[in-house]
Parts: C-alpha cells; sequence; structure tokens
C-alpha cells in the first residue's frame, strides 16, 4: 500500500509525499515542512511527552492539533523535507503488532470465524489444526497470533511494511518476508548494495538503541505497531527515525519493561528491543558477511 499523496509537502521541493503504510488521507500537507496526520488521542499524548524524554531528537517534532475541513490532526516534523529524491523503508517493530487489550476484546464473546478460518488456508492449508478444520473456523485471538508467525514479526521482532526507493520502484508485498536471507535481501537492494549507506544506518540504529535504554518515556509504555522510518538520498545522508505512536500505551504506575523478555499474555512485552537488536545483527552481518 504506497501512497503518493496528492499534495506536495514543501513548497521548495515538488515531488509528492509518500505514504508506506496506513490509509490513504490520513495525512495532509501542512506549512514549513510539516505533515498532518489523522488525530488519535493516545499518538498526541505520546508525541506531547516525547518533546521532554531522551527521544527527542529520534522522533519527529511535535506541534499540538489543528483543525482543518472539521477533521483533528496531529502537526509533526515531515522527515521527507531534507531529502532529495528520498528512498524510505518503514519498518514496524516488535514481536507482534496489537495491544493486550486488542488480544483481551477479541476474547469477549469468542466465536468461530469462518472469515478468518478462509484466509488461513488461503495462506497456508496446513496452518489450521485438525479441531478447527472439523470446525471451519477459527477464534479470532488464535487467527491473530497465528497472522504474526507470516512475516519476520514473530521470528525476528520486526517486519519490513514498505519500501519506496529513489528510482520510483516500491514494494509493499512484505508481508511473507520471514527468514534472515529474505529480509537481508530487501535491505541490500534498498540500500542499492551501497556499504557506505548501511554503515551510517547501522550506526543510527546503534546510536538508538542507546537511547532507547535510558528513555523513561520507551521503559513505561507498551509501543506496539510502532516502526523505524529509515530515510537516505543520493547525497549521502542517511537517518532513521521512530514514528506511528496510535498503539504505544502507558504502563500502570510504577510498571516498566525492558523490551526483550519474551511476551507471555499478561506481561505486556512487546519485543522491540529484540527486533532492533536483529536489525543491527543483520546489518552487521551485512556489512562483514
Ligand atoms: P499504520 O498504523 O497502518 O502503520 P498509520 O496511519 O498509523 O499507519 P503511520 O504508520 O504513522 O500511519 O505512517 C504511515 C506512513 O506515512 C509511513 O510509513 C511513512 O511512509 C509516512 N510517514 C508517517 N509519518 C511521517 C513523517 N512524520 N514524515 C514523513 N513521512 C511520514
Ligand atoms: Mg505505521
Ligand atoms: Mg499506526
Amino acid at each position: 500500500m504506497v501512497h503518493w499523496s496528492p499534495f506536495v509537502a514543501s513548497s521548495k521541493k515538488r515531488y509528492p509525499w509518500v505514504q508506506l503504510a496506513g490509509h490513504a488521507g490520513n495525512f495532509q500537507a501542512g506549512d514549513d515542512g510539516r505533515v498532518l496526520k489523522q488525530y488519535c488521542e493516545c499518538e498526541r499524548q505520546c508525541l506531547q511527552k516525547l518533546k521532554e524524554d531522551v527521544l527527542q531528537p529520534h522522533v519527529p517534532g511535535y506541534y499540538g492539533v489543528v483543525n482543518k475541513g472539521e477533521k483533528d490532526f496531529n502537526v509533526m516534523d515531515d522527515l521527507l523535507a531534507d531529502f532529495e529524491s528520498p528512498s524510505i523503508m518503514d519498518c514496524k517493530m516488535g514481536s507482534r503488532t496489537y495491544l493486550e487489550e486488542e488480544l483481551s476484546k477479541a476474547r469477549v464473546r469468542p466465536r468461530l470465524r469462518k472469515d478468518m478460518f478462509e484466509k488461513m488456508v488461503a495462506v497456508d492449508p496446513e496452518a489450521p489444526t485438525e479441531q478447527e478444520r472439523a470446525q471451519q473456523g477459527v477464534l479470532k485471538p488464535r487467527y491473530m497470533q497465528w497472522r504474526e508467525t507470516l512475516s519476520s514479526t514473530a521470528s525476528l521482532g520486526f517486519r519490513i511494511e514498505g519500501i519506496k526507493k529513489a528510482d520510483g520502484t516500491c514494494n509493499t508485498n512484505f508481508k511473507k518476508t520471514k527468514l534472515k536471507p529474505q529480509v537481508m535481501k530487501a535491505f541490500g537492494d534498498f540500500v542499492e548494495e551501497d556499504t557506505h549507506t548501511l554503515k551510517l544506518y547501522l550506526h543510527q540504529l546503534e546510536e538508538l538503541r542507546l537511547v532507547l535504554e535510558r528513555s523513561p518515556f520507551f521503559c513505561s509504555h507498551e509501543v506496539v505497531g510502532s516502526s523505524l522510518l529509515f530515510v537516505h538520498d543520493a547525497s549521502g545522508k542517511a537517518r532513521v527515525w521512530m514514528i506511528d505512536f496510535g498503539k504505544t500505551v502507558p504502563l500502570s504506575e510504577g510498571q516498566t519493561l525492558d523490551h526483550r523478555t519474551p511476551w507471555v499474555e499478561g506481561n505486556r512485552e512487546d519485543g522491540f528491543l529484540w527486533g532492533l537488536d536483529n536489525l543491527i545483527d543483520i546489518f552487521s552481518t551485512m556489512l562483514s558477511p
């Protein structure tokens, strides 16, 4: 799902703004290198708190809420603004992409879902258990958990959502990109096998890990569905930011996560840092195989 949004984000640049995930229409052009994202209270609270956190340089700057055409938007920096024909990659982080509360909700009034059973069979006829086959249906929580095993989310703690390259080619078909060699091939193609760009990205990921490990915001939130946005261009610049805080929720007072401990329901661990460790290992291996 790549959207070349109808707006041109900056008056200086004439290329259309690129959106690698989410619904088309969720974003609009703002003034002075800013973009507007459809309002979400959870995201507003995060972006506001992040202004005071050590993570601030690694997330888009935040400028409050505006109302436009009877809709509210969060205003933030356009991370593409300082690039010329950028190549962009969105990696969704974590070992699961739904919140614990979404799983609990899916358990209320459990019923067998024939539609989900059919989706499962379409992808992998071997996936349903004998019982599920007999019932021709699966429960939603089971379906949610199964879906995470298709991509690298469950096995590596991140998955590629989309890649758009400077030459205009784009790919958002990574739903079954699961194994390390497949991921490496996609990364290699993204950087055009350029080791300089790879090194810049690796350095940024290592720096980000250090900051995350000492961020009060990060250790006190369940961070689900958030992405790392990779951006580089021909000038030799390459940067990584953390984006999308629509499912980043505060823990109860005093509770913390290490973001590496495997998730068991109830511990709220999200596997974000485990995924970042794996990303860093993969970039390192690509540089010295
Ligand atoms: P989803 O939850 O499905 O991932 P969403 O509606 O929450 O989508 P985001 O993930 O925040 O939207 O953003 C979607 C895409 O828009 C990103 O993959 C990226 O390409 C682009 N994008 C988001 N925020 C910015 C930003 N501040 N600057 C530049 N590009 C951005
Ligand atoms: Mg997203
Ligand atoms: Mg989102």
